[in-house]
């Protein structure tokens, strides 16, 4: 197809008026002369998935999940991505989460958190074309990574930026540095596709349990009663895993995408030979 031609088909795309311009049918030659009227000048392509204004608008359902609020508008195309250090759940845990919900029955409505992990990031937006460029380039930053311990300390009250949810978490002791230093790399990854970067001050820790709203000053009363069983279920279950040997990390895409990105069992492998 001459440039003449293409410019003239890129010139109709998208033009309702007809007019006598020369302009192919997917079939016909380039050289044929469109007359007016000639249905193949009314009919345009569909626009790609993409860009079509008449797409069904997703409508949020808070009753869907469990009252919680999205922090940013679903939208076609958009993955809510983050990536984490996933941690076994133990009996220790649901223990402490049951006497929480015991101690707050009154006041808030307080459930276990699932999926049990230390986020490395925030939870960000990404567009699905860039979905793979950011794991090969976070797989890059993390890679020189070994694997290491981290150690649960004491429980912290948390509020979502939005201060729309409140989260009761276990901090992580020890195992700080590597983790800072894993998120710093991180948020050169993130910077590098314009994406926002962890917490100024990241305070590392697992969250057991939440509520809606925000209810950090009455979730902070009773801290001490809290500390003081999980420091009772550490001494009578010392066989619960309140350490974790981190081995690798996930990147959460969207509700189905999980890739694993830090291998450090396979660092460890090459390293031994
Ligand atoms: P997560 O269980 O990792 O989703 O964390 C629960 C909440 O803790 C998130 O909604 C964060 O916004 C909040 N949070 C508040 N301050 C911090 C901080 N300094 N470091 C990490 N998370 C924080």
């Amino acid at each position: 197809m001459s440039g003449k031609n293409s410019l003239n088909l890129l010139k109709n795309y998208g033009n309702d008026s007809s007019s006598d311009e020369e302009v192919p049918g997917p079939r016909v030659s380039t050289k044929r002369c469109l007359k007016d009227g000639d249905n193949a000048l009314n009919k345009r392509l569909p626009l790609p998935e993409g860009f079509r204004k008449d797409r069904i608008e997703y409508r949020d359902d808070p009753e869907l999940h469990d009252g919680r609020i999205r922090s940013f508008a679903h939208e076609r195309g958009n993955w809510a991505s983050f990536v984490y250090i996933p941690i076994t759940e133990h009996v220790s845990l649901e223990r402490l989460v049951s006497y929480i919900k015991e101690l707050m029955v009154d006041n808030i409505d307080v459930k276990p958190m699932s999926d049990l992990h230390i986020s490395l990031t925030k939870t960000v937006v990404l567009r699905y074309i860039w979905i793979n460029p950011l794991v090969k380039t976070i797989q890059n930053y993390v890679k020189c990574f070994k694997k290491f311990v981290i150690v649960l300390g004491a429980v912290k009250v948390y509020c979502n930026e939005e201060r729309t949810r409140t989260f009761l978490g276990i901090e992580v002791k020890s195992g700080y540095d590597t983790l800072l230093k894993l998120v710093n790399n991180l948020d050169k990854c993130l910077s590098e596709f314009n994406l926002p970067p962890f917490y100024q001050d990241p305070s590392f820790h697992i969250s057991i349990a939440w509520c809606l709203g925000d209810q950090q000053n009455i979730l902070e009363s009773v801290l001490p009663q809290i500390n003081e069983k999980l420091d009772d279920l550490k001494e009578c279950y010392p066989e619960d895993q309140w350490y974790s040997v981190v081995e690798y990390l996930l990147c959460k895409i969207g509700k189905i995408q999980t890739k694993e990105l830090l291998c450090a069992r396979h660092r460890e492998t090459e390293q031994t030979r």
